[in-house]
């Protein structure tokens, strides 16, 4: 067969699979398949600059639309891949079309985590993935309006921060007894509680959402203990969930997103997939990933094209996150699940900027930067040393953190 990449999913991953695949020599023509009427952007301003009205759209697209026949593209936009045939080696899309392909990028992305108690139809009720979403949040986002935010994970809590903003009151529900209790330290969740509460959000943890009421659109959310918060919009931020259906259907491995080796392969030779869909292994830490960042997004999927045209560039590093809440920027070096030692250096009491060690038995595995960039930086390069650290050196700040690791 013919040389013919297919790539479904036009998000970040895609976007930067296209431009890795020319950089890699790669003449052949390419099929870009996505389901939103939109070419590929960022995601991250939807909860911070773009919800907030401060950028458009030309501020968020990845690359401009005429970017993508420049390089050779056929782009299907508002278009969904219903089907890979692995025997014929082509894709189906709900427009009836096969599009067959001698190699096929898997970027399909992940879907938000939907509440499922009653009263979740009602009018009102939101989530936030795509720009569809931001529009529909912004039509309720006017100033006094009542919103309770579902979530006290980043998503939420970003959105919380542009809404008390824009003057909305704002009420966090977290059935957490701390927020963003998944991946940081109580230090941490408990400063970014001191930070919302200081801004004038209502922040409940250890709050079960239990149902919605109201008539044809939501006038309050229930908890499980019965209690009733009165609200003009909602807002649900509780997660997200790989897209893996078309690969699962398609008879690939499938283990908390979808299987792939270290070059993004996964366990069809002629299939890689790349970004939040992805379960890939990482030898930094040993064990298998899920990520949902855009870095992960942006180097599997270089390392993906490089597959895609039979070279290897094994992808394994340092993950990184950002989150911004009104003037913070919080700035994670790493994953810190199962950390012995969560050391200090900086006042998480007072003021905004300290930083949080992770370390297992004396090893670093992760660093929470808040408003301090030299951390953060030096903590990526620590952590990929698997650097043996002495808490007393992170804590006392006479020491730089380049010399932490100075015996
Ligand atoms: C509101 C928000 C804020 C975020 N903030 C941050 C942040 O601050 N920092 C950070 O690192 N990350 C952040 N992220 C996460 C980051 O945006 C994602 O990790 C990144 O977009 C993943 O890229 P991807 O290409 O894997 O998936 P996506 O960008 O989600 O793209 C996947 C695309 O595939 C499409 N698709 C799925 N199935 C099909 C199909 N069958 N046919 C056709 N198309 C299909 C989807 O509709 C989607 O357009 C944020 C995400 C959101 C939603």
């Amino acid at each position: 067969m013919e040389e013919a990449i297919v790539i479904i999913g036009a998000g970040q991953a895609a976007c930067q699979a296209i431009m890795s695949l020319r950089a890699e020599g790669y003449e052949g023509p390419i099929t870009l398949i996505g389901e939103e009427n939109y070419a590929p952007y960022q995601r991250p301003p939807l909860s911070k600059k773009f919800l907030a009205g401060e950028i458009g759209y030309d501020r968020v697209e990845l690359k401009a639309e005429s970017f993508y026949a420049e390089s050779g593209v056929t782009a299907y936009w508002g278009t969904r891949a219903t089907e890979i045939d692995r025997r014929a080696k082509r894709v189906l899309t709900n427009d009836g079309r096969y599009h067959p392909y001698s190699k096929l990028l898997l970027a399909t992305g992940a879907q938000v985590r939907e509440i499922n108690v009653p009263g979740f139809e009602l009018e009102g009720i939101h989530y936030l993935r795509n720009i569809e979403d931001v529009h529909a949040i912004q039509a309720g986002f006017k100033p006094g309006a009542r919103m309770v935010i579902v979530g006290g994970g980043y998503i939420g809590l970003e959105v919380a921060a542009v809404a008390k903003k824009r003057g909305i009151d704002v009420t966090v529900l977290e059935t957490a007894d701390r927020v963003m209790a998944r991946v940081v330290d109580p230090i941490v969740s408990h400063f970014y509680e001191r930070l919302h509460r200081e801004a004038g959000v209502t922040l409940r943890t250890g709050v079960t959402v239990s149902g919605f009421e109201g008539e044809g659109k939501v006038a309050a959310v229930v908890s499980g203990e019965g209690e009733r918060f009165a609200c003009d919009i909602v807002l649900v931020g509780i997660g997200v969930i790989p897209n893996t259906d078309l690969a699962h259907e398609a008879g690939l491995e499938v283990a908390n997103g979808i299987a792939v080796d270290a070059c993004a392969r996964t366990s069809d030779p002629d299939i890689c997939a790349a970004g939040d869909c992805t379960s890939h292994p990482n030898d930094i830490y040993g064990h298998k990933l899920r990520l949902e960042s855009v870095h992960n997004a942006i180097e599997q999927a270089k390392t993906a094209a490089a597959s895609l045209v039979g070279k290897e560039k094994p992808y394994n590093q340092v993950p990184w996150f950002w989150s911004d809440q009104y003037d913070v920027k919080l700035q994670i070096a790493g994953l810190s699940t199962g950390y012995t030692d969560a050391v200090v250096r900086g006042d998480p009491e007072s003021g905004k900027s300290f930083a949080v060690f992770y370390l297992k038995d004396g090893q670093l595995l992760a660093v929470d930067a808040i408003n301090r960039a030299p951390e953060f930086m030096m903590g990526k390069i620590l952590v990929a040393q698997k650097a043996a650290l002495d808490p007393a050196r992170i804590k006392d700040e006479s020491i730089s953190v380049k010399e932490l690791v100075a015996k």
